[in-house]
């Protein structure tokens, strides 16, 4: 017979003795041993426990040479294949010798038996001739035994790893030949290469194990159970109900003769069948220790960013937790928005051309996976987009060895996480946004407050234009005003003093360009020409790469204009565009205010009809003079018959005289002097740090003009009154006036026409 051999000499004939021992006749002594294929003892028992036989011309110790002795039965077994029998040369012994043969006929072992012949009462060659099926009975009891002990092995783990290296070790420890190894299986039955095991050592580390050879081969396709190499190659997939789990290999060495048989196979088979529920059990376990660890991961995230608005916190958590879960796969991060990121992130590029599964991934919005060739190599790439709420930020890539596959399971996982940094990015926008926004409503408040504090236009323009310096950090700002019926604009205010009051015209840049869209927001481009300022002859040394302007408003027609220019290229953003607009519309309401105010201020000091200023002003600007100068001079003046006047040729035309006369004064007199109407057709004229003498030339200046320039002609009387603080000391409003109108008297006293000192 040829008796295929599995696992370790020893254990497999302690379970063919048990049969033997059973089937040996009662009370009969006898030995029983086994010898290895060179014929050396490995085991020797009693055939009856207790039932000591031990012939003294034999030495039966483990580890004797039993073939010496060419007549010997173990030798005859060993050289011809047969079973032998011979009696020792005394007669007294008799010896049998059983073969043990591998698949290809090599003799792995003989079963030896030593009895006193004259204790056999039968012939010992065909008892031995019977024990072949005791033999197969022991070998399938071994087997049977072997089995379920590796599956109650295997049952003490609870974890994938440790369950294979003890399965695969345990298979190899009985198929006592090559390697056994281990590798997952996809759901379409494939190679998962970089996740194996095997009872292969790394003997030399320049080699590659013989299992990543048989991989590579095997990658790619679906694995059925099969025999490769001429018996040197077992595959046998592993499947729980209809799922492919892992695929085990019996695999040898490229120097080790040996070859597999189909007891090795239905070994296998037999182990891989009854593991494989085992091996469910813990995988699934592994699946929901991921899972659990996964939402945890997960819940750190969210925690995370809710804790956090900073950007780089999440990104890192999700690199940190995608690299712990993906050990095997290059993880890398692209960004289509500006961060200050310290984590590396790479910025997500276009070309039209460009077809990546990144930019697939972010042109769609979902997750896509796909081949790519990369460095001469066929990888996968899964590429997820950073989903936000308002965009896609970007894209988180996986790439992987091209026969990982990840299940839907694990593709919507990384989907999340894809998508918790997408919402992260927008949280971190949000927060900016609200930011700044919180920030610009302050500055507009604070803006609003400061304009209405002020009717002042001068301290207007002043505060815009400290504002805009301020709140931009910009260069160059100026705020023009278009001249009323002209298409001309004049520098009103500026931050370079030089600029003030030049005059711009509208079809110049970048006024220009500023009307003509009705937003402006220029910025060139590194590189490119600076905007031309030919306008801005005085600022000619200054380029600027970025400018802003808004139209001012006042009462739905063109005022004026704001600029903001600065040399640095991409200054100003959009929003600050929009917060220069809302400036605008603020500091025109403030600019229209206040000329509105200048303009009632001014009806409030002028006299209507003669264009004076009124007697209340003048008395505010004599007590003022009388306060700050030490000294002062005031004419006062009063027309002559005017009452004939009136009743000659009307009131009409007195009221034209008295223009006239008021006319003719304010012709003769200085800018910093006063003319007042003081009351009917009495008129006054206060001269600030004017002595008597100068103001006394005055008066006969006047008077005698007025006498020349009115028509009909009439003439005036004049009061002229002085004050001097080091001559007089101080002196009231009311005493001045009454010293300037008892002058005035007297010079009406004396004839008219006359100006008479107080
Ligand atoms: P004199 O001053 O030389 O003594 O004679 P007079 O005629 O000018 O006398 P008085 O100054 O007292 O008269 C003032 C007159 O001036 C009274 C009024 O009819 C006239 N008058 C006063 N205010 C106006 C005015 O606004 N328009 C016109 N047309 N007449 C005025
Ligand atoms: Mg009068
Ligand atoms: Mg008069």
């Amino acid at each position: 017979m040829s008796s295929k051999m599995l696992g370790k000499l020893e254990t497999v004939f302690s379970y063919m003795a048990h049969f033997m021992l059973l089937s040996w006749p009662e009370k009969r002594p006898g030995i029983l041993f086994l010898t290895d294929s060179a014929g050396k003892v490995v085991t020797i028992m009693e055939m009856q426990v207790g039932q000591s036989w031990n012939p003294n011309r034999l030495d039966f110790q483990t580890g004797r040479q039993l073939c010496t002795d060419t007549h010997s039965s173990v030798f005859q077994a060993l050289r011809t294949g047969e079973i032998a029998v011979h009696t020792s040369q005394d007669g007294d012994v008799v010896f049998g010798a059983f073969p043990l043969k591998e698949h290809d006929g090599r003799i792995r072992a003989v079963i030896g038996m030593a009895a006193p012949q004259k204790e056999i009462a039968f012939d010992l060659a065909s008892y031995i001739r019977g024990l072949d099926s005791l033999i197969r009975m022991g070998y399938d009891a071994y087997i049977q035994h072997a089995t379920t002990e590796i599956i109650m092995k295997l049952n003490r783990h609870d974890n994938t790893k440790d369950l294979l290296n003890s399965l695969i070790h345990q298979i190899a420890d009985i198929i006592q030949k090559g390697y056994c190894s281990a590798i997952k299986l996809s759901e379409q039955g494939m190679l998962i290469l970089p996740e194996y095991h095997t009872t292969e050592k790394a003997e030399d580390p320049e080699r590659p194990y013989e299992i990543t050879r048989l991989a590579a081969r095997f990658a790619g396709e679906p694995l059925t159970p099969s025999v490769e190499d001429d018996y040197r190659t077992v595959i046998l997939p592993i499947t729980c109900e209809g799922k492919p789990l892992y695929v085990l290999f019996l695999h040898l060495s490229a120097e080790d003769a040996h070859r597999y048989d189909e007891r090795d196979v239905a070994f296998l088979q037999e182990v891989g069948e009854k593991a494989s529920y085992a091996l469910l059990r813990t995988i699934v376990a592994d699946d929901l220790r991921r899972d659990a660890s996964k939402k945890d991961l997960l819940y750190q995230l969210m925690t995370k960013i809710q804790a956090s608005i900073d950007v780089n916190d999440v990104l890192q958590e999700i690199i940190n937790s995608i690299r712990f879960l993906y050990p095997h796969a290059s993880v890398d991060l692209f960004l289509t928005v500006e961060t200050n990121a310290t984590i590396p992130v790479k910025p997500l590029s276009f070309h039209d051309d460009d077809a990546s599964t990144s930019t697939r991934a972010y042109l769609e919005g979902n997750l896509v996976m796909d081949y790519e060739e990369r460095d001469g190599a066929t990888v996968a790439v899964l590429a997820a987009p950073l989903l936000g709420k308002q965009g896609i930020y970007g894209v988180l890539q996986l790439i992987t060895d091209r026969t990982v596959f990840l299940s839907p399971h694990e593709t919507e996982y990384i989907s999340i996480l894809a998508e918790t940094a997408g919402k992260a990015f927008e949280n971190a926008q949000l927060y900016q946004q609200s930011r700044n926004l919180i920030r610009e409503l302050r500055l507009i408040n604070e803006m609003a407050r400061q304009l209405n504090r002020s009717l002042n236009l001068q301290e207007i323009l002043d505060f815009v234009i400290d504002m805009l310096l301020e709140t931009f950090s910009t260069e160059y700002c100026a705020i023009l005003q278009k001249q009323p019926g002209q298409e001309t604009f004049r520098v009103i205010s500026s931050s370079l003093p030089e600029c003030q009051g030049r005059m711009i015209r509208a079809e110049d840049s970048p006024v220009a360009e500023i009307l003509s869209s009705k937003q402006a927001l220029l910025l060139v481009p590194p590189g490119s020409e600076p905007i031309s300022f030919s306008l801005f002859p005085c600022v000619s040394q200054m380029s600027f790469s970025s400018l802003m302007g808004v139209p001012l408003v006042v009462e739905g027609e063109l005022g004026g204009v704001l600029i903001v220019g600065d040399s640095r290229h991409h200054f100003f953003s959009f929003d600050d565009y929009k917060l220069l607009e809302i400036f605008g519309q603020h500091a025109s309401l403030a600019m229209t205010n206040a000329m509105l105010h200048n303009e009632v201020e001014r009806m409030v000091i002028t006299d209507n009809l003669t264009g004076l200023y009124t007697r209340r002003y003048l008395n505010e600007r004599v007590q003022a003079s009388l306060e700050k100068d030490s000294f002062g001079s005031l004419i006062l003046i009063d027309i002559d018959y005017f009452k004939k006047v009136n009743d000659t040729y009307g009131h009409q035309v007195g009221d034209e005289v008295l223009i006239q006369v008021a006319n003719s004064i304010k012709r003769h007199i200085r800018e910093t002097d006063i003319p007042a109407r003081w009351g009917g057709e009495e008129l006054a004229v206060y001269l600030p740090r004017v002595d008597k003498a100068t103001a006394h030339g005055i008066a006969e200046r006047i008077r005698s003009y007025v006498e020349k320039e009115t028509s009909p002609s009439v003439t005036i009387s004049c009061g002229l009154a002085k004050w001097n603080r080091e001559l007089t000391g101080d002196i009231s409003v009311e005493s001045l006036f009454y010293h300037a109108d008892i002058a005035l008297y007297e010079a009406k006293n004396k004839g008219r026409n006359q100006v008479i000192l107080a």
